[in-house]
């Protein structure tokens, strides 16, 4: 490990963020996807005949997500899913009830966007995230064939026209090399990215990378550290999966300054969401939010105030009360 690039990130992370930790949600709404031949993604596995539109998750269960997440203190990563799930009405109709529960304006990543419906977006979103995963051409055009650059770059030119924030993603642990730094450097420079998502690959069963190995917390941290040291006021959200919670410390001392990936309601108030909160501690931040313990707060109450129509809010009801069952089951074993 090396140990100072990690001090000198730390320092960096010090002089411009106050000394928290935020988890962040990324909420799906489908598990199927029309590209759907990524090769290190899980929806690449899904069965081919399966129709896309009928891997969408409900709108209550999708909606009662969002209420967990606001009264949870977890930011919103952002809303994705797979690429041709919605029309654009539909997506635009969906984002609509979204912010109504919200109260802000949600980073959304469906995708290459174009401009026409980045403008109609624009009310509900406070950016877009491209889902970029790595910048070496060659390894790109081998891990994502059917996904090329070149329209990501153009919305992200887009975004930038309409002042919308800007994210991209990164796997660390696909081939790429330390050399590709400068390129993932240029990019961002490029296109004035405001956030980058650092995850490790995670070897799904059914892909080519089924057997390869995770990488290191020391690679997905170098990659980390790199980004802040380059980059001091660039948001920096790292991954983790819930087998490598003992990345987290390390992790965040190279300069991340959020939390993402880990199964934050099945695992919530489990052992493993323990450890984040106590990894993120060791790291000398305080974890804003919980995973750990379910808020007493009025949930019918809440449901009931919002502008939905009453057949939805009973169905968000529905949803909610299947999530807390789970939580608070794990939170008292
Ligand atoms: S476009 Fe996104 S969701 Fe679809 S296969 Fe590729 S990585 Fe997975």
């Amino acid at each position: 490990m090396d140990t100072l690039l990690i001090e000198k990130a730390e320092k960096v992370h010090q002089s411009n963020f106050k000394s928290t930790v935020l988890f962040e949600r990324a909420i799906f709404f489908s598990w199927g996807c029309s590209i759907g031949d990524c090769t290190f993604c899980y929806m690449s596995t899904q069965p081919k005949e399966k129709i896309v539109k009928e891997t969408k998750r409900s709108d209550a269960s999708l909606l009662a997500e969002f209420i967990l997440a606001k009264q949870l203190g977890w930011d919103i990563g952002f809303f994705t899913g797979g690429i041709g799930i919605f029309t654009p009405l539909e997506l635009e109709e969906l984002l609509k009830k979204i912010i109504v529960i919200t109260e802000e304006k949600i980073w959304l990543s469906v995708g290459p966007i174009t401009k026409p419906l980045l403008i109609k977006y624009s009310p509900y979103i406070r950016g877009i995230v491209g889902s970029t995963e790595t910048i070496n051409p060659e390894l790109h055009q081998v891990v994502c064939p059917s996904k090329p650059l070149a329209p990501y770059e153009r919305m992200f030119e887009s975004a930038e026209e309409l002042g919308l924030e800007k994210a991209m993603t990164f796997i660390v642990g696909m081939g790429e090399t330390r050399d590709d730094f400068l390129l993932l450097k240029e990019f961002i420079v490029k296109y004035k990215i405001n956030k980058i998502h650092v995850y490790g690959l995670i070897p799904q069963k059914g892909t080519p990378f089924e057997n390869a190995s995770r990488p290191t917390k020391e690679e997905q941290a170098w990659w980390i550290a790199q980004l802040r040291i380059n980059f001091p006021k660039l948001d920096i959200q790292c991954g983790i999966w819930e087998d490598r919670i003992d990345y987290l410390s390390l992790l965040l001392k190279a300069g991340a300054n959020s939390i993402s990936k880990f199964k934050a309601t099945k695992l919530f108030g489990t052992d493993i969401a323990k450890q984040i909160e106590e990894e993120s501690v060791k790291a000398g931040r305080s974890f804003v939010g919980t995973l750990t313990k379910v808020p007493d707060v009025d949930w019918k109450e809440i449901v009931s105030n919002l502008s939905f129509e009453q057949e939805l809010k009973d169905e968000i009801l529905v949803k909610l009360g299947q999530y807390l069952k789970t939580m608070n089951e794990n939170s008292n074993e």
